[in-house]
């Protein structure tokens, strides 16, 4: 591991100071990835911010429904918030499918926001990697891609997000507050966050040298609205979603769908906010066929590789499951 220094900011004014001196400066949260790559040798700062103590470790709910969630507030705290239980229960649900309990006890929400893909040659310096070296091809391509994704992707890169956290985010309508070095502030949906990889599969967000991101804020639910996050992996824990499914829904009194978000993971190099689907399902009876139809539009523009294919059924299939049951609950309620 090659040799760093460390400085903890007391507040983001210093933080930013410190990354303007430095443009080898990295922002640390928990440290659970970025160490982890430090230590592949894929990520070399020369110094690491760490940001984890700065004043964002709050959360607010307000009177009208809305949320601010601060940026160092740790994954197993806002899981275990009660308002968040309450009103956003999707987004503590895909936190707790995410990673173990001693991860998200480190783990900030900025840091999680922005994880890094999981795609073996990413991890691999020994290996060529489009997203790590600009360049020098994309051997998941033609090798190791099951776990990688179907949706968005180009011939320079074809990984997916990993995060939980984000594709919950995505289904809310969620916006980053951000924090340029300058002290100018900024907001920008979650979902925009993040860059498809087209030719230039390195750029992967839309986020300057020294951006901070400061909070996350959460719009009112729409009222009524039953919300579900399911997750398939490979095994119960430790393990990243081979299709994930954020979705929210409220149903008229004639049992037509009113409100309908639905966010995939695991599919996309961003958490993929499934539009097509939505678009079909809105005002539409929830009925098998109908379900099929929208998850099977929105798969359409899917270009799997020969070993995650299955990921195109996989995930119809769930974004069918997922309503289906909603839609039983409330019928229930
Ligand atoms: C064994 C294992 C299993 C896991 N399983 C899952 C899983 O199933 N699902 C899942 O979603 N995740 C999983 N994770 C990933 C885990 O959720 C992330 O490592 C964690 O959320 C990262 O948060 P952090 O605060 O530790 O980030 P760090 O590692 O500190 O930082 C990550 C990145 O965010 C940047 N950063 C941090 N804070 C800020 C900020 N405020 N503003 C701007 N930039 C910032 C850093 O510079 C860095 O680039 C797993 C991790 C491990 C090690
Ligand atoms: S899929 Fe992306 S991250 Fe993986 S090897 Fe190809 S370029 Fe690199």
């Amino acid at each position: 591991m090659k040799e760093f220094a460390y400085a903890r900011a007391g507040d983001a004014a210093e933080a930013a100071a410190l990354m303007t001196e430095r443009p080898d400066a990295t922002y640390l949260g928990g440290g659970t990835n970025l160490v982890d790559l430090m230590k592949l040798g894929v990520a070399d700062p020369g110094l690491l911010i760490d940001v984890s103590r700065l004043p964002y470790d709050r959360i607010e709910h307000r009177a009208d429904g809305s949320a601010l969630i601060g940026a160092t507030v740790r994954n197993g705290d806002l899981a275990g918030d009660p308002g968040v239980r309450e009103r956003f229960p999707l987004l503590a649900q895909a936190l707790l499918a995410g990673a173990s309990g001693q991860l998200r006890t480190v783990a900030t929400v900025g840091g999680n926001l922005l994880q890094r893909t999981r795609c073996v040659y990413f991890q691999d310096v020994s290996k060529p990697c489009n997203k790590r070296e600009p360049g020098s091809g994309c051997p998941a391509i033609g090798g190791a891609h099951r776990d990688l994704a179907v949706l968005g992707t180009s011939d320079h890169c074809v990984a997916s997000h990993p995060s939980d956290m984000a594709v919950a985010l995505v289904a809310l309508d969620a916006v980053a507050h951000l924090r340029s070095v300058d002290g100018a502030t900024r907001t920008v949906p979650v979902e925009e966050l993040y860059r498809l990889p087209g030719d230039t599969p390195h750029r992967e967000t839309v986020l300057g040298h020294g951006d901070l991101i400061t909070a996350i804020e959460l719009p009112p639910p729409p009222g009524g609205a039953a919300m579900r996050y399911r997750k398939v992996r490979d095994r119960w824990s430790y393990a990243f979603a081979l299709v994930s499914v954020a979705a929210s829904v409220s149903v008229a009194e004639d049992g037509t769908l009113t409100d309908v978000a639905v966010a995939l993971g695991g599919v996309a190099p961003r958490p993929w906010r499934a539009r097509i689907a939505e678009e079909r399902l809105r005002g539409a009876l929830p009925d098998e066929d109908t379900l099929r139809e929208a998850a099977r539009a929105e798969l359409a523009r899917a270009r799997p590789l020969p070993d995650n294919a299955f990921k195109v059924d996989l995930a119809t299939d769930l974004i069918v499951a997922v309503i289906r049951d909603l839609v039983v609950r409330k019928d229930r309620a």
